[in-house]
């Protein structure tokens, strides 16, 4: 196992341009790639699986952000709640009520994204828009304790097609665009979460602030 320097060192040099966050995404990679990528100065690893996640956290450094980027199950939430920095993959209402809840059992104030489905396959987890604006309208009407709105996530087509998958990222930016307006208490829309190893640069062009990279800096999984 061996993380890539040079292309981390370059992303970074690209990111520096538009002022956007890297997660650097460790899922199936071990704690050492990750305490060698920490070692070069990255803070913020984005994980997918809980289990693993939680098997991680105790071996690695404290001040890492950990961004939760899978698709999350409810009562799988109070697991991570306790340390987790931004969770990226809300997709429901019921999902959020849960955030909500243990984040007030623990104590804490969790900032999660909406995620929007914008890819042409049927299997990507995400809101349509117009549950998107439902989700914001109960939101804003009844906020709930503990959580804040930071803004969308999504991932595009899984396509080589520059064309398909940069119309999607800006379908995402238009929505965010969209509810940034809103200013309701809880809500804060100033995360636009697109862009992977094979499309971040599409997805910068559109308007992404935050790019969640895993196989371009620890190589493909298995
Ligand atoms: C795995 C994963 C990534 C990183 O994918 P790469 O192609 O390896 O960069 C980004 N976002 C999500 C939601 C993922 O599941």
């Amino acid at each position: 196992m061996a993380i890539n320097v040079a292309a981390y060192n370059l992303i970074r040099e690209e990111l520096a341009e538009s002022g956007a966050t890297l997660v650097a995404v460790s899922k199936t990679k071990p704690a050492s790639d990750i305490q060698a990528l920490y070692g070069l100065g990255q803070r913020d690893f984005g994980e997918n699986y809980v289990q693993e996640l939680v098997d991680k956290v105790p071996q690695l450094p404290q001040d890492i952000r950990w961004h939760f980027i899978g698709h999350l199950q409810s009562n799988k939430v109070k697991y991570i709640v306790p340390f987790v920095h931004l969770i990226h993959g809300i997709d429901s209402e019921k999902l959020l009520r849960e955030v909500s809840k243990q984040a007030v059992k623990n104590n804490r104030n969790i900032d999660v994204l909406l995620q929007v489905h914008i890819a042409q396959e049927e299997t990507k987890f995400g809101l349509d828009a117009g549950e998107l604006g439902g989700l914001l309208n109960n939101f804003e009407a009844e906020p709930l304790p503990g959580v804040r709105i930071r803004g969308l996530m999504g991932m595009a087509s899984f396509s080589g097609n520059k064309d398909v998958v940069g119309a999607e990222f800006r379908y995402l930016r238009s929505l965010f665009d969209q509810h940034a307006a809103r200013t309701s208490e809880g809500l804060l829309f100033d995360l636009l979460s697109m862009g992977m190893s094979g499309d971040y640069q599409l997805a910068l062009a559109a308007g992404s602030n935050l790019v969640r990279i895993g196989s371009l800096l620890f190589g493909a999984r298995n």
